[in-house]
């Protein structure tokens, strides 16, 4: 597509000489997202610094009918980020101040553009907590993350963006500003419109802020490293640690063989913590904001399970950096299968009772379709949420086994639905999956997304060609 020069020359006028540019060279970084997936292009990077400025972006697009796509950290995976067709690109990086933080209303107001990390620091200096938690903390936005409802390591105490916002600003798709900044806990006046724009990926607008929730800070946390016999022995310790400390778990993330294998291997200064091999490993945090003997109940558990053959070793971190350390393999996994040739990979999502079964089930199923399969499964079994990741053959080739990529992907989906699961538990749908979820979700569930999209965005200028 192309955008004419005089709508190029209103856009630039909008945001001024410092809010644009036409640089190849730094627009470039802009176009490819991380996994070099996907590429895009684009005539002109547009950097506004205010919501005004955002409004008179939004508003120039819509009387134009001009294409735009909305970018904070390009940390998306699902290509949402992406200009794919010469659309004007939307980077709300500059928008990043942190508007105010409240100790005593435990909420935040943070523009769109603020980085993952920086909102957690800001909240830890006001003495709080925000437990939103990713390994792209370093460069995901807030306005981002709740584009994509983003999850992470805590979602099984806190649960995944959209219960950590009290509220959002937004700009239409024809400029309007909605302002729904507020820190209320409760509010019943109507439809909750913020939810709408969370998890939308920027097709039904553009979020500028967010008042976000504030939590007790934990002072306490006991991290433990566990070889476990299998993924049901790992849910029922899971209960067995919820129970026992009364809903204390903030992570429990499942790690396979193969993918601890692939970090040793791959990632400098990281060392097996436990010595014996195991087909499966826990990495689970019990955390508190009060004094409580966490210490004792984790170790009690551990002893226990040790006793009837569920867990066969385990380490609980004896200081911050052995904390670290552990955590630092987890969030080396995706960074390790790099390494090891192509992967076909899937964000996935089943009732946790049933993530066992599920587990079993995908592995026989795809070392059917191509015997030698190296599957890597890890993630966030505490929420039901795995990482369904697979590497190629040792020494298969690249290319023919990507080219099996819909084909596997078709399995393993057909497999989440008849387990009652999502075929995009954090990612979203982006480019990636939104042909793939036409397979999966009823065509009246989709009337519904498509009917709100044409009502939000009746020229489809945000964010073409993803999602819907
Ligand atoms: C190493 C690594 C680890 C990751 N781990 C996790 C994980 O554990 N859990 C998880 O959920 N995700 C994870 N991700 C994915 C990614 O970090 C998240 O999706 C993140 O929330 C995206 O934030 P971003 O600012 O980079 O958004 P971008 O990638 O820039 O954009 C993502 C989507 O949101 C839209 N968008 C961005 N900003 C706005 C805005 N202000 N208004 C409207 N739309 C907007 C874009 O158009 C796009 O559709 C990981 C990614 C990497 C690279």
């Amino acid at each position: 597509m192309t955008i004419s020069s005089p709508v190029l020359a209103r856009l630039k006028e909008a945001v001024g000489v410092k809010g644009f540019t036409e640089d190849p060279n730094e627009i470039a970084p802009h176009l490819v997202e991380w996994r070099s997936k996907y590429q895009g292009q684009t005539p002109l990077l547009l950097k506004p610094r205010t919501t005004e400025e955002v409004s008179a972006i939004l508003a120039i697009c819509n009387e134009t009918a001009t294409p735009i796509v909305p970018q904070g950290g390009n940390t998306g995976l699902v290509g949402g980020q992406i200009p794919f067709h010469g659309e004007v690109l939307l980077s709300l990086a500059r928008l990043a101040r942190i508007r105010r933080v409240d100790a005593t209303d435990m909420s935040m107001i943070a523009d769109a553009g603020v980085v993952l990390a920086r909102v957690q620091e800001a909240a830890s200096d006001a003495g709080c907590f925000f437990p939103l938690s990713l390994a792209s903390e370093g460069s995901a936005t807030i306005g981002g993350n709740l584009s994509t409802n983003a999850g992470g390591v805590n979602v099984l105490r806190y649960g995944s963006a959209r219960a950590l916002v009290l509220g959002v600003e937004v700009v239409l798709a024809d400029g309007r500003v909605l302002d729904l900044l507020r820190t209320l806990r409760k509010d019943n006046t109507g439809y909750d419109l913020k939810q709408l724009f969370i998890g939308a990926e920027g097709t039904l607008g553009v979020i500028t802020a967010a008042a976000l929730r504030l939590f007790p800070k934990p002072t306490m946390h006991e991290t433990a490293f566990l070889a476990v016999r299998d993924p049901a022995a790992a849910v029922a310790l899971l209960h067995r640690l919820q129970n026992a400390t009364g809903g204390l778990v903030s992570a429990f993330e499942l790690i396979s063989r193969q993918g601890l294998d692939f970090v040793l291997a791959h990632i400098p200064n990281t060392t097996s913590p436990l010595p014996a091999p195991s087909p499966w490993y826990v990495l689970t945090e019990v955390a508190s904001a009060g004094e409580l003997p966490l210490k004792d109940i984790v170790e009690k558990i551990i002893a226990s399970a040790i006793e009837d053959g569920s867990v066969g070793d385990a380490v609980v971190a004896s200081s911050d950096a052995q904390r670290r350390a552990l955590w630092h393999l987890r969030e080396s996994l995706s960074e390790s299968q790099k390494f090891e040739g192509a992967s076909i990979k899937h964000d996935i999502a089943v009732p946790v009772d049933r993530a066992p079964a599920f587990l079993a089930a995908g592995i026989a199923a795809v070392a059917k379709l191509v015997p030698g399969i190296r599957p890597v499964p890890f993630g966030h079994l505490g929420d039901g949420n795995i990482h369904f990741n697979f590497s190629v053959p040792k020494g298969g080739d690249n290319e023919a086994f990507l080219a099996r990529w819909d084909e596997i992907s078709h399995a393993v989906h057909d497999l989440v639905r008849d387990f009652g699961g999502s075929i995009s538990a954090e990612h979203g749908l982006g480019v990636m999956k939104r042909e793939e979820i036409l397979r999966y979700k009823s065509e009246t569930e989709m009337d519904v997304m498509r009917a709100l999209k044409h009502t939000l965005d009746p020229k489809n200028i945000l964010n073409p060609g993803k999602v819907v």
